[in-house]
């Protein structure tokens, strides 16, 4: 399989030093692309900026902004038979970002923010036969939000987690996680090593992946 992975948050900039982002480690994304590796898949990895290493044999591509992982995810999604978007995309950014440092006290209040691209919903005219899948990390109404977010995206799979336990989500090496399927099914997974996760879904995409050769 040839498969397309994002990871990691994305960094939104207010001046060279100051930033808005959201809490990701990138641990899960890499995992997924590092297990698909070793299982024989081509792997394009579109990362935000941790500090992991890249995974050998991983064609990694470093993005900071969510606009520059939208042109990254854009370019690439054509030769993928399979997406997932395990990136913390960020969903706003400063409406304006300034060169230089702002001076605090010229700093104000209230900063404006405008929209950054939904890139799963961007690329969806592309999907064609290509498996996409989706995370959801939900502080409440996870499985609502899980299917919410499934349908919107038209997405074959979501892996729902809830970032609001200490031991699962953010920064942390294991996950508490639940599948969504498009057809309707799903799977809730005990407490895991992200990597154990990883490995579900790549099991997974393989399988449904020789379904649509
Ligand atoms: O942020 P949200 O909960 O909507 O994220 C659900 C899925 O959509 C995730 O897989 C995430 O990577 C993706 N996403 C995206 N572009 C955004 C925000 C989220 O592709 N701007």
């Amino acid at each position: 399989m040839k498969l397309l992975v994002t990871a990691g948050p994305t960094r939104e900039p207010i001046d060279p030093v100051r930033f808005i982002s959201n809490r990701s480690s990138g641990k899960m994304g890499y995992a997924v692309a590092e297990l698909a590796r070793k299982r024989g898949h081509s792997v394009v990895l579109i990362s935000g900026p941790v500090s992991i290493e890249s995974p050998r044999g991983v064609k990694l591509i470093k993005v900071i902004t969510a606009e520059e992982m939208f042109s990254a995810v854009k370019r690439n999604v054509n030769w993928c038979d399979a997406l997932v978007m395990a990136a913390a995309v960020a969903d706003w950014r400063p409406a304006k970002s300034s060169g230089k440092k702002i001076k605090k006290d010229q700093m104000p209040a209230s900063l404006p923010l405008a929209r950054n691209p939904d890139i799963l919903m961007a690329v969806g005219p592309q999907k064609g036969k290509r498996i996409f899948v989706g995370f959801a990390a939900e502080t409440g109404n996870l499985r609502a939000e899980a299917l919410r977010k499934l349908r919107l995206k038209k997405l074959d799979m979501i892996v729902a987690n809830d970032v609001g336990r200490p031991d699962a989500g953010f920064e942390v090496d294991t996950n508490r996680v639940a599948f969504y399927f498009a057809g309707g099914k799903h799977e809730q997974l005990p407490l895991m090593r992200k990597k154990q996760v990883a490995e579900r879904i790549v099991k997974w995409l393989e399988k449904s992946n020789s379904f649509r050769r």
